[in-house]
């Protein structure tokens, strides 16, 4: 177990600060369990022909400050130039009271998706002030919480428009996309667009013909090169040719700009990363998307929206999840799950602490900036492109290899054009120094005039309209009241601060503090995703490592870090499928075979690859039907594209068939797609590459301690077999493999993210976290992941029947419960989810991939402590439950159907309930030492989404409004 340790060895070793238990507590859990040993534990949970030869070839531990220093030493090997790149990525100041009390608070970080929204308020209130915001500026009627980044949101208006216009239809099909989008977008949507037969036209708009089946166009406003253009005539051409409008923009330049909504867009995309999040060399940022009302139904990704709880009180929630993978599989409206949560709050936090006013002053000092080195620049000779700009410029006939070596020398980045152009942007952090120092990188004698005007926009460029009207962007600007704000809002938010949060699937592990301290270092956070790469080195070291070490714990040859989310792995993995058979002339494969215990990603991501999905039942005991995935392989044969299995298996088990799966369906010509949610329960004892799957996406704020950030960020990046190397993700920026021959890069699949690696920031997370535990460490680790779930599985099932088992009675790393028999007392499993909160806890996963169920995934970083007093709580909830049963309390009025009970509720005068309040809200002794009130009562769904309210305004008229 812990290791003998010698005296001299380091005092901060990290496994045992991450791996729970004491050695007298594991002793105890194995015995009631019945096993002698943690390794003997997962000899037995895990099938002995799957199990790892030889130990991870990794780097050995590391202690907490040596493996810091270690990345300090990386970190220094970045050079931090100021970069005007542009392009999609603008320097910004975060306030420090954001990034303080939300970036770097386990508070706001560590919290998970709001779907327990009475524990969720605080963010749901945060995101839905993100799509206020977002709302106000595009002039659009609803936006969503949040997209992946710019290039991907603009892929899935594409794919709004798509089925809107042509709904299930597959005919031949054109949508337009402007050649002054950002590139990284241009490469996303044909990447996108190409499975699915849409042909991708790009040109200038102001000479386009619309010819063919035009189902939507794209623009960008302002453009890359900076121009601002006036849309309102193509985009009526547009209508009239029977297309929706989609224009990329940029959240500052509408504090000054008409909004799109008032010329007829259709659907606003854009990355709200000026906002006070910092570039990360590409990310995690949020992207957001707002429509139209009458598109709200085609919407991809999260939407919060206003409800009421049973008090009457509003209360915030996810609205219409019907829409998402989760209920509508393979015609989803999209496959996002983790999307960008806590960027999205920290945009939004940053408009509530400027406010209107405070953010059309930042963009009008960058435009007042832009507009005086416009002047000087062209009175010393250059051209500029056209007018109006906001904050960006192209600037022409100047020798653009002299102008970037003075630049160089200055430490400072402009966007490479061509040998007689350079571009550049400036944005709110720019001093009027550094615009006379980049004027100077063009012209030693220019000079700025300052006493120049600054030309206010016309009529159809001009904002005429208000924005950010509602109170709470008019409040909190002092900092005194912006931090009480943002503490107010985590308040009611239940985090791993409080509790464990026992998601099966999800892995809500520890999040470090050494993990995450690096994410904020300059080194990192500062720099452009598009900067030279001698300034990277530092992230090429970090890409190398991981990649390395990805390779070693997946089993395979190669990984690639680009994709954003689990979701974005799976859709990768599966172009990397699809192109790998269309380079052996076999492009006609397109049949994905997918378990019904799948999660829903699986199917929306399939659908997004063209392929069609063929779901293969699982037998009574959760295993995959052999027979019938044999079957249907058979069936197929000739179209088989792959299959999509998670292993161990969503229903927490092993399965002892897998080798013999993953034959079959390379018997038939198909390649295995392996979900890797379920890693945690792999790492060191098997692999993905090793039980004989081909591609594998991993989810690095589960298995590898990305904390959840209360919805996303992630990273999902893919591993594959040899086989499939030449075809991972490249980038039209930046190359992706550089060391690869150059018939890879042609094979390459385009960008599936707007930046080439990603999330990049966030991956020192996982870097620390892989360097402290060391090879031993993390298969301890996922030792003690078995021991925690089983010995959980174990004190419960007297209670709640465990429904699915391995080998030997074993569970893997999660285990589902059954609460289906209390149906017939009126019982659901979501009234013991509710009456979790009132004991201080999250629930385990709901209803999936059962419904009916929990599944429990208590993860290793978790004590016997803390797992006793988790079971404590389902235990004396169950004896609430069989109350309710005997007839012993009400079958209506018991703590169970009123739970969660808020402080209010608790506290009123009138109390029509047969049991106490101390009941209600002290059920066991450790709420008495420390209670977290659910800020809300039960939130009514069915309202909510019936009243679709998804703006602050609404919330805010609501509040005010008299109640029923
Ligand atoms: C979490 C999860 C996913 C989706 O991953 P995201 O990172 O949320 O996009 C897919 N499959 C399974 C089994 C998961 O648990």
């Amino acid at each position: 177990m812990v290791p003998t340790r010698d005296l001299l060895a380091p005092l901060d070793t990290f496994e045992r600060r991450h791996t729970g238990s004491a050695a007298a507590e594991v002793a105890a859990m194995l015995q009631a369990i019945g096993q002698p040993s943690v390794a003997a534990l997962a000899d037995a949970a895990v099938p002995a022909d799957i199990r790892l030869p030889r130990p991870l070839n990794l780097p050995a531990a590391s202690g907490e400050s040596a493996a810091l220093a270690e990345l300090r030493s990386i970190a220094g090997l970045n050079q931090v130039y100021r970069s005007f790149i542009g392009q999609g990525y603008y320097d910004c100041a975060t306030p420090g009271v954001i990034q303080r009390t939300i970036l770097e608070n386990p508070g706001w970080y560590t919290a998970y998706t709001p779907y327990q929204a009475e524990i969720s308020q605080g963010r749901l209130e945060a995101l839905l002030n993100f799509q206020t915001v977002v709302t106000d500026l595009t002039g659009m009627q609803i936006a969503n919480a949040s997209m992946l980044d710019e290039g991907t949101a603009a892929a899935e208006a594409m794919m709004l428009a798509h089925r809107v216009k042509l709904g299930d239809s597959h005919e031949a099909s054109v949508f337009f996309v402007s050649d002054r989008c950002h590139p990284q977008t241009i490469d996303i949507v044909r990447t996108r667009a190409q499975p699915l037969g849409v042909t991708v036209v790009t040109g200038d708009h102001r000479t386009y013909t619309f010819a063919g089946r035009v189902f939507g166009v794209l623009v960008q406003y302002p453009d890359t090169t900076g121009s601002i253009h006036d849309f309102a005539a193509f985009f009526e051409q547009a209508h009239a040719a029977g297309a929706l409008c989609v224009v990329a923009t940029d959240l500052l330049a509408l504090t000054l700009l008409r909004a799109p909504g008032e010329f007829g867009a259709d659907v606003a995309v854009g990355s709200a990363q000026r906002f006070g999040v910092p570039m990360g060399f590409g990310g995690p940022h949020a992207g957001f998307l707002a429509t139209k009302d009458e598109f709200k139904r085609q919407m991809p990704g999260r939407l919060v929206g206003v409800s009421k709880d049973v008090h009457g009180n509003p209360a915030m929630r996810l609205a219409l999840g019907t829409r998402e993978q989760h209920i509508r599989r393979d015609k989803a409206t999209s496959n996002i799950c983790t999307a960008q949560v806590l960027l999205a709050v920290m945009a939004s936090m940053y408009a509530v602490y400027h406010g209107p006013e405070g953010l059309k002053r930042i963009a009008e000092r960058t435009r007042r900036l832009t507009s005086l080195l416009a002047t000087a620049l062209r009175s010393a000779g250059a051209t500029i492109n056209a007018e109006p700009v906001f904050d960006t410029l192209t600037v022409g006939n100047v020798a653009a290899v002299r102008v970037h070596a003075a630049a160089a020398a200055k430490r400072i980045n402009l966007r490479v054009v061509d040998d007689y152009t350079v571009a550049l942007s400036l944005d709110e952090v720019t001093t009027l120094e550094e615009v006379q120092t980049l004027l100077a990188c063009f012209s030693e004698s220019a000079a700025l005039d300052l006493s120049s005007d600054l030309r206010p926009l016309s009529a159809e460029f001009g904002r005429s309209t208000p924005f950010l009207t509602a109170s709470v962007f008019n409040r909190y600007h002092t900092e005194h009241e912006m931090l009480r704000y943002i503490k107010r809002l985590e308040a009611k938010d239940l985090s791993l601060c409080h509790s464990m949060i026992s998601l099966g699937s999800c892995t809500m592990k520890l999040n470090a503090t050494s993990e995450m301290l690096p994410v904020t270092w300059a080194e990192f956070g500062k720099l452009h995703p598009f900067a030279p790469a001698e300034q990277t080195r530092g992230y090429a070291r970090l890409f190398a490592d991981l990649e390395t070490w990805l390779s070693e714990i997946t089993g395979f040859a190669a990984v690639s870090l680009q994709p954003n989310a689990g979701s974005q792995g799976e859709y990768a993995g599966l172009l990397v499928i699809r192109a790998y058979h269309q380079s052996r002339g076999e492009g006609h494969r397109h049949i994905c075979l997918i378990p019904t215990s799948a999660h829903g990603t699986n199917p929306a991501s399939a659908a997004m690859c063209n392929f069609k999905v063929v779901p293969v039942a699982c037998d009574a005991r959760g295993n995959i039907d052999v027979a019938d995935l044999k079957a249907k392989a058979a069936e197929h044969s000739a179209n088989l594209a792959a299959l999509m299995v998670t292993y161990p298996s969503t229903h927490g088990v092993f399965e002892t068939a897998i080798r013999e799966i993953c034959a079959t369906i390379h018997a038939h010509g198909g390649q295995v797609y392996m979900d890797g949610a379920n890693m945690n329960a792999q790492v060191g004892l098997t692999s993905p590459g090793h039980i004989g799957a081909d591609v594998c996406h991993l989810n690095l704020h589960k298995t590898f301690c990305i904390p959840h950030g209360g919805g996303g960020p992630g990273m999902g990046p893919i591993g594959v077999a040899p086989q499939l190397v030449p075809f991972l993700p490249g980038h039209p920026v930046v190359p992706t493999r550089a060391a690869s021959p150059i018939s890879d890069l042609k094979s390459q699949i385009g960008a599936v993210s707007a930046a080439p690696f990603g999330s990049a920031s966030i991956l020192v997370i996982s870097w620390m976290y892989i360097r402290m535990m060391g090879p031993d460490g993390l298969t301890r680790a996922t030792q003690f992941a078995l021991l925690n779930a089983n010995y959980v599985a174990q004190r419960l099932e007297k209670y709640f029947p465990v429904l699915y088992r391995g080998g030997h009675g074993l569970v893997a790393h999660e285990c589902i419960l059954e609460f289906r028999p209390w149906k017939k007392h009126g019982l659901e499993v979501e009234d013991v989810a509710k009456r979790l909160m009132d004991y201080g806890y999250h629930a385990p996963t709901m209803s999936f991939p059962v419904p009916g169920t929990l599944m429990i995934e208590p993860t290793e970083s978790e004590t016997k402590a803390e797992l006793d007093r988790f079971c404590d709580a389902l235990i004396s909830i169950h004896g609430e439950m069989a109350a309710v049963a005997s007839g012993e309390s009400d079958k209506l009025n018991n703590p169970l159907k009123h739970a969660p009970h808020t402080a209010a509720a608790v506290c009123a005068t009138d109390w029509p309930h047969p049991y106490s309040r101390e009941t209600a809200a002290f059920p066991d002794a450790p709420t008495r030492a420390a209670k977290f009130w659910p800020a809300v009562g039960r939130v009514d769904n069915v309202y909510g989404d019936r009243n679709l309210v998804c703006s602050c305004v609404g919330m805010e008229a609501y509040a005010e409004a008299p109640k029923a």
